[in-house]
């Protein structure tokens, strides 16, 4: 599976650094965001480093729908049942931080620190 070490998603799925996990499978893991936006707020990220959106490609597919399928079961078992929000930031105008691709799931009830 492709890794890089310099990258801090990678290190979160080698245990390198902590996470509070929500989901983990072969290929996805699931982890609380360390400066949530929402009550609950959880980042999907493929364990296979792919540093943006952009490098997905048609190999990608199946991954990527099981990542954004998760989402609507993750949140129900977090106790979100009144609605979430999915976002996917690309690139420098995407404001992505980390280039590590990851969905972020953001719910729970209102007001939210941003979102
Ligand atoms: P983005 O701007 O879409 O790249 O968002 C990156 C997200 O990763 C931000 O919401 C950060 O709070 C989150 N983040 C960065 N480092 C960690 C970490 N060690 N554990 C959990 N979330 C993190
Ligand atoms: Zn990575």
């Amino acid at each position: 599976m492709k890794r890089d070490p310099g990258c801090i998603f990678c290190r979160i799925v080698a245990g390198e650094i902590p996470s509070r996990k929500a989901y983990e499978d072969d290929e996805i893991l699931v982890f609380h965001d360390i400066e949530p936006w929402a009550p609950v707020h959880v980042l999907v990220i493929p364990k296979e480093h792919i540093a943006t959106f952009y490098d997905v490609s048609e190999a990608h597919t199946a991954l990527l729908g099981r990542m954004l399928a998760l989402a609507p079961r993750l949140m129900k078992g977090l106790g979100v049942t009144n609605g979430f929000r999915t976002l996917v930031n690309t690139g420098v105008d995407g404001r992505q931080e980390v280039q590590h691709l990851h969905v972020h799931v953001m719910g729970g009830p209102r007001p939210w620190a941003k979102g």
